[in-house]
């Protein structure tokens, strides 16, 4: 919906959730916002991701039994950041995660429960937590969007079961852990999705949106009530300066170039440069390709060429928010394997068959691990998960469902040895990845001996409680081990991948960009992946990108409104 007018007080560039936040916390300062999306669909990465923000000391920890409190997060925040992160940004998060959360539950459609089992990611840091920070979008009903639904950019078939039923964090993990009641579980959300014949005649897609649509759909709701207006297909060209700071931008609609005003200023939320193989190759590093990443391809670094071209600093552009991904033919972007490594009776190899990780280990880690194997060996990028037939037979693997209720005659064809590979005997498998066969003989017969006695001696696979969510808790004495024994044996080729840069423009604790000299480009702001990360080069918690876009969001609105 576009209307002609070219003046605002803010305007907001990218559509992902802390883009939304943003614009709504703007607009509740009484400021008048427009927000800009490149894209023909709003939500960026933020829509399909897993909607998850890490929010230490949120106001549901005590009712729900835990503890938490400031000097802890900051503490665990210090340690993982490694000195990275001005100390002040770190305080400004830590100070106002809770807040921005109260705030958009009491004043919006968004609403958030606390995930009691999600660890912290660095169980073994001071300040750490088994539990609570991580926070899970509830589900909501996409008719409430009305036909503003159609114009979201859809889930990551990943995150759907059956690729079309939704289910929230809190219920994945019930049934992938096959928690009581699971199978009642999935039961009632297929009976839900497939009984609601009008709405299924409109659309295959789930009417119940849950992790990233459904806090996309919350935040689009709130702007809808508040009638902030959302230009899609309009994509920030260039800034505007001044009279020494950011009055405005120019924006190309269709082929055509207008300039719009933005009296107080500029809110950068245009996401990272996953899609640009040329700032891929620069920063990142090699060998690297925008196609290994999960995130949509919109997000070429339009923002952070736009801020370098006004002198802006940055910072961490050689890191990103690591995941392993494997490629699904046909799909758009890779799938972040973000469960199936901590499952029991898989190993992840290099090319000559050994391990070099711990395959439960956070996300960004495996990938820094890839990396430093493949300075060493040459061999590690990509990697290989490999498994057996119990393993294949119980639980998922990307696309994959359980071998029991999607047994290997349901796979399409031609998934055979481009995206899964098989084989009766380890030595061919070995032949047909090209993996050296001795050396994954000898991998697997360790890890079957580290099974048999619960410990994995090399890598502590297991050892904590952040691997051991998405264990098995029927596999004893440890959920995340077992031997890999029974043919055919399996091996799924798996990508130095990233959900999302988290390098960018450098900004202070209001979420200002600064120039090389420390000072603000004043009126200019960037938060999410346009912005260098709160979180430094590692992963605190799930939610670690999304809590700290929602929340210099929000800081950046304020900071806005104070101005004059
Ligand atoms: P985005 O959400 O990608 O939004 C950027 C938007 O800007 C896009 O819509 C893009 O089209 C638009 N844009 C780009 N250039 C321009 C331009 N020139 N003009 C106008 N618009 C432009 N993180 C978490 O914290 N918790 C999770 O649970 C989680 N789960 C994930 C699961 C998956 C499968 C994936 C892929 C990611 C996940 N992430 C998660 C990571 C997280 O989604 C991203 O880091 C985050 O969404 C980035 O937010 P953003 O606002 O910076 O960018």
């Amino acid at each position: 919906m576009r209307q002609n007018k070219d003046s605002y007080d803010v305007v907001v560039v990218g559509s992902g959730a802390g883009a939304l936040a943003s614009a709504i916390a703007a607009h509740a300062q009484g400021l008048s916002v427009l927000v800009v999306e490149k894209s023909d669909r709003y939500g960026g990465t933020s829509a399909v991701s897993g909607g998850g923000v890490w929010i230490p000391c949120n106001h549901q920890i005590a009712a729900l039994g835990g503890e938490d409190n400031r000097a802890d997060a900051l503490t665990y925040l210090k340690s993982s950041t490694r000195g990275m992160v001005a100390e002040a940004k770190l305080e400004a998060y830590v100070d106002n995660a809770a807040s921005m959360l109260r705030w958009f539950e009491e004043h919006t459609h968004v609403r958030f429960r606390s995930l009691p089992l999600y660890a912290d990611y660095y169980q073994a840091l001071p300040g750490s937590r088994p539990g609570y920070r991580t926070m899970d979008p509830e589900a909501f009903d996409a008719a409430e969007l009305g036909e503003e639904f159609f114009n979201m950019r859809e889930p990551s078939p990943g995150t759907l079961v059956g690729g079309r039923l939704a289910m929230t964090a809190a219920d994945a993990h019930r049934m992938v852990s096959k928690e009581k009641g699971w199978m009642k579980l999935l039961g009632g959300l297929m009976a839900r999705y497939w009984l609601d014949i009008a709405w299924r005649r409109r659309t295959r897609r789930d009417r119940r949106l849950a992790l990233g649509n459904a806090l996309i759909g919350r935040l689009r709701r709130t702007m809808l009530d508040r009638n902030i207006p959302l230009w899609l297909n309009t994509a920030l060209v260039d800034l505007v300066e001044r009279d020494g700071r950011i009055s405005g931008l120019v924006i190309e609609h269709k082929g055509q170039r207008q300039t719009l005003t933005a009296r107080r200023g500029v809110i950068l939320g245009a996401g990272g440069f996953e899609r640009n193989q040329a700032l891929r190759e620069r920063f990142l590093p090699n060998p690297t390709q925008s196609g290994w990443t999960a995130a949509p391809p919109t997000n070429t670094g339009d923002a952070l060429l736009a801020g370098l071209k006004l002198g802006a600093a940055t910072d961490l552009t050689d890191h990103a928010w690591w995941a392993p991904t494997m490629h699904v033919p046909g799909e758009e972007k890779q799938r972040a394997l973000f469960m199936e490594r901590a499952l029991p009776g898989c190993v992840m190899v290099n090319g000559q068959g050994r391990r070099f990780v711990n395959e439960a280990a956070p996300y960004t880690d495996i990938v820094y691990a890839m990396y430093d194997d493949h300075a060493r060996t040459g061999r590690s990028v990509p990697a290989w998960l490999v498994f057996d037939a119990r393993f294949r037979s119980c639980y998922p693997i990307g696309p994959l469902l359980p071998g029991m209720v999607q047994p290997d005659f349901r796979v399409p064809e031609h998934w055979w040895g481009t995206m899964i590979h098989r084989a009766t005997t380890l030595d061919a498998l070995a032949e047909q990845i090209g993996v050296d066969a001795a050396g994954l003989a000898d991998t697997v017969a360790r890890m079957n001996g580290y099974a048999e006695r619960g410990e994995d001696l090399e890598f502590g696979k297991g050892g904590n409680a952040f691997d051991r969510y998405y264990g098995d808790p029927d596999i004893k004495p440890n959920p995340c081990l077992a031997p890999i024994l029974k043919a055919p044996f399996y091996a799924v080729r798996v990508d130095a991948g990233d959900i999302g840069t988290k390098g960018g423009l450098l900004t202070d604790e209001y979420a200002r960009v600064l120039r090389e000299d420390g000072s603000a480009i004043v009126g200019l702001y960037a938060i999410g992946n346009t912005a260098a990360s709160v979180m430094g080069p590692t992963y605190p918690g799930a939610g670690s990108t999304l809590g700290p876009a929602m929340t210099f969001g929000y800081i950046a609105a304020h900071h806005l409104a104070a101005q004059q």
